[in-house]
């Protein structure tokens, strides 16, 4: 299938490793010109040379930090007009909601919910103008199925699914659409991250750790970069255009319900 989507300009948010990469790597496959944005300059230098390398499509690195005013302007001055934006950056700590500032919450929501916001902010109207737009907020399984020591994660990500349900049925008309993708278990960084917290608090080894959470998902695997990025340069095609407001699971249906 053509994406209908070679030579668009995307904005790339959390995309020098896991699953903003998966993404950007996706559409870049795709003939999209990326604008990859993560805070460490050499890890996204050397994962933008790969992409170009694999895809032979323009990609373009902004070192920041997304979470910030700074980072945010940074950001959208080298990728000001685009047509496509995928929001994301790292997930919060686990822990004990008992044990949580103030600035704890401040943190998930500016990290989970007022960075996204704010990116759309400065981009959906452009898109609604030119007729044409696909944004797409990396959020998590944990806003359908709560996870006990996610609850900032929980918290955060649920306020953007909220605010983005009430817009994306506002910009639709205008050809651009907006939907969250929520990542069940997928083998990056951030998994091991959590894994080893719960290694951690329960006194097992990581890999015991890993290897049941596998066993328990009905695939009995962990999610790719790779499947999580094709999904998001679909949703960011031509095709994808009645397509709104949703939120889209991937976790190998490990979510028990029907629906
Ligand atoms: P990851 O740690 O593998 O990669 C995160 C990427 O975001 C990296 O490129 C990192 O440099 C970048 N990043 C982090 N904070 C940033 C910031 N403030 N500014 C700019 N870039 C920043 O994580 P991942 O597994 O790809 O997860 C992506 C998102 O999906 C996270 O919010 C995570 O919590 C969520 N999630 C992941 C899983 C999973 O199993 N992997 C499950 C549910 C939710």
């Amino acid at each position: 299938m053509n994406l209908g989507i070679d030579g668009m300009q995307a904005l790339v948010c959390g995309a020098s490793k896991g699953l903003g990469r998966g993404c950007a790597e996706a559409l870049a496959a795709e003939g999209v010109h990326v604008t990859v944005v993560a805070r460490h300059a050499d890890a996204l230098e050397l994962a933008a040379a790969e992409i170009r390398q694999s895809t032979g499509s323009k990609v373009t690195t902004v070192a920041c930090d997304i979470t910030t005013d700074g980072g945010r302007m940074k950001a959208l001055a080298a990728c000001p007009q685009p047509d496509i934006l995928v929001t994301n950056a790292g997930g919060p700590p686990t822990g004990d909601f008992r044990n949580w500032s103030r600035d704890d919450w401040i943190a998930a929501l500016d990290a989970n919910m007022l960075t996204p916001i704010e990116l759309i902010k400065a981009t959906v109207d452009g898109m609604m103008q030119r007729g044409f737009g696909r944004i797409v907020n990396i959020t998590s399984s944990s806003v359908k199925a709560p996870i006990d020591i996610l609850g900032l994660s929980n918290g955060a990500r649920s306020g953007l699914t909220g605010f983005v349900a009430g817009l994306a049925r506002k910009t639709v008309l205008h050809n651009v659409t907006i939907n969250n993708l929520l990542p069940g278990p997928f083998d990056t960084a951030r998994l091991t991250a959590t894994l080893s917290d719960a290694a951690l608090a329960t006194g097992r080894s990581i890999d015991e750790v890993r290897e049941a959470r596998r066993l328990q998902n009905p695939a009995q695997r962990f999610g790719t970069p790779a499947e999580f990025g094709a999904m998001c340069a679909f949703l960011c095609s031509r095709h994808a255009g009645y397509l709104t407001a949703q939120n889209i699971l991937l976790d190998g249906g490990a979510y028990p319900g029907t629906f």
